[in-house]
């Protein structure tokens, strides 16, 4: 296994395992790999940072769905009040989507195009869709907001 550092045209850098150099060629060139930032494929090697090369290979795999940004930290208290208030605002904007908005699931697409072009009810609408088809809609011009918020799996 061979790790490289990439990066996409608006500078996303992340890190991929290939089973070899030539195994990336074929990848990038299928298209096959993609930004987990933005889902861009045009893919070329970022420059090795020095230390990079020497890490082990324990390193699993990165996973197909979108990285988040974590952080860990101990004992920063303002941080952990930022934390909840964002926190906060999150469930605050869940609440406000949920309530005003009209849940459809992973029809998304599929109803943000008709509500842009006329064809059904002008409404907010919230649901689940992929990163490419919300860079589509993005491209087509249709207001899409990605939302920080996780489907309460309670409901
Ligand atoms: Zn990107």
């Amino acid at each position: 296994m061979i790790v490289f550092d990439l990066k996409c045209p608006h500078d996303h850098r992340f890190e991929a395992w290939f089973r070899s150099s030539a195994a990336y060629e074929e990848q990038c060139v299928s298209g096959a790999v993609e930004c987990p930032y933005c889902g861009s494929i045009e893919i070329s090697k970022a420059p090795m940072a020095p230390n990079v090369a020497a890490k082990g290979n324990t390193k699993p795999e990165p996973r197909r769905d979108t990285p988040k940004s974590v952080m860990h930290s101990t004992g920063d208290a303002r941080l952990a009040e930022m934390a909840g208030e964002v926190q906060a605002i999150m469930e605050r904007m869940r609440a406000h989507v949920e309530e005003n908005c009209d849940y459809v699931g992973n029809r998304f697409a599929d109803e943000a195009r008709k509500i842009h072009y006329g064809e059904t009810e002008e409404r907010g609408i919230y649901g689940e869709t992929t990163s490419e088809e919300t860079r589509a809609l993005m491209e087509e011009g249709i207001d899409v907001l990605p939302l920080p918020i996780a489907r309460r799996t309670n409901a």
